[in-house]
């Protein structure tokens, strides 16, 4: 069973502390885009199917950007319509589109909905005006709530909600704020993230001139510390360092790269992890546009089973119930103790892993290790 990601990289606008690949007014560009995007699915997941020659099974795929709703929907309906004639995609499959509040119209959402789409992910960010306009977001609060109003008008009944905290000179008390108001909407899946202060963004100038003040990780851990609280309370599951769920909805299609499944990501950066290797596209879109499905040199690896192994450890510790050590032994025929024992012993003892008692998932991190999570990576890179 596989997952497929799509990329969009079309954005109305790019915001100050974005380093993803989007690029705002190519508004020219998306006709054509839309049909190399078809052209590489095509293509490429053809030599992706079944021994006997059916097609390859799908039970995620995952629309993401940028921001895919600048698209208009007959083209995100035709890029759904052209990985389900290519793959097997099956009854009840997770397929999730990635919106911003500004391009989710009822219309559009209404077309999606009637396209196949049964989950939308809308990146909220915040819910205070001041901070939406200083990170160079084009939508205010009104439209973000107006967005998610008209995702159940129109049907969706299984919506994401992303938010970030920790924005430099952001004043106490403003993501709480925020995060009561996204309570009372009870989306059935939240996402948290710390911003990032990325080089070469505009946030990134501005912090080094002094306009903005530096990251305050004390405030940053505090939020996130707020974050975990107040949706556990909420009902929600703290399934994943950064991501929150009412129970049964989590992402299937996170979930698949957190466990190590394989996926496909097709358009332009987009990465896959399929027969061991980890390879991505190249970035040029300008040449994808024109039908070249280039893969990215610098980023295609065929991984040893050691390398999956550590990597099984490192993805497996995103997940707060740990990683899974059957699942581990049913890939690699042996259990990750015989392999990891001195390490796992080592993070214990510094307090950033704990022993559990469930069988199948015996270590996960500890209140201090989602804290210091990359510490705990790095022992199994
Ligand atoms: S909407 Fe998202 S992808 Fe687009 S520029 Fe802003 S942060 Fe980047």
């Amino acid at each position: 069973m596989l997952g497929i990601y799509v990329h969009v990289p079309f954005c109305v606008k790019k915001c100050g502390y974005c380093d993803f690949l989007s690029f705002p007014g190519m508004e020219n560009c998306f006709r054509g885009y839309v049909k190399a995007l078809c052209g590489e699915i095509e293509s490429r997941g053809k030599l992706h199917g079944t021994e006997e020659g059916g097609k390859a099974r799908v039970d995620t795929v995952f629309i993401g950007g940028g921001t895919p709703t600048v698209l208009p929907a007959e083209y995100l309906a035709e890029i759904l319509g052209t990985v389900e004639k290519t793959f097997d995609v099956i009854p009840g499959a997770e397929i999730t589109v990635e919106a911003n509040p500004e391009s989710a119209t009822f219309e559009k959402l209404s077309k999606l909905r009637e396209a196949g789409f049964n989950r939308l992910s809308i990146g909220f960010q915040s819910l205070s005006d001041r901070r939406l306009s200083a990170i160079g977001r084009i939508h205010d609060s009104k439209k973000a709530l107006e967005a998610f109003a008209a995702a159940r008008k129109a049907g969706f009944d299984n919506v994401n909600v992303d938010l970030i905290f920790g924005f430099p000179g952001e004043p106490e008390g403003e993501f709480a704020a925020t995060l009561e108001g996204v309570l009372t909407l009870k989306p059935e899946h939240v996402s948290c993230y710390s911003l990032i202060v990325e080089e070469g963004t505009p946030l990134a100038e501005n912090v080094r001139s002094g306009m903005l003040p530096e990251p305050d990780d004390v405030r940053d851990r505090a939020d996130y510390r707020l974050a975990v609280r107040r949706l556990k309370e909420a009902g929600y599951v703290h399934y994943e360092i950064s991501n929150f769920a009412l129970p049964g909805r989590e992402s299937r299609h996170n979930l698949r790269y957190w466990h190590q499944r394989e996926y496909l990501g097709f358009g332009p950066g987009a990465s896959s992890f399929y027969g061991g290797r980890r390879f991505a596209n190249s970035s040029d879109v300008e040449r994808y546009v024109s039908g070249i499905f280039e893969t990215d040199p610098d980023s295609d690896e065929t991984m040893t089973q050691a390398a999956l192994r550590d990597e099984f450890m490192m993805l497996g510790f995103r997940l707060t119930e740990g990683p899974d050590f059957d699942l581990f032994a049913e890939k690699f025929g042996r259990r990750p103790e015989d392999y990891f024992a001195g390490r796992l012993e080592k993070l214990e003892k510094r307090g950033l892993i704990e022993k559990r008692a469930c069988g199948g998932r015996p270590y996960a991190l500890t209140e201090k290790g989602l804290d210091f999570a990359n510490e705990v990576f790095e022992e199994f890179v």
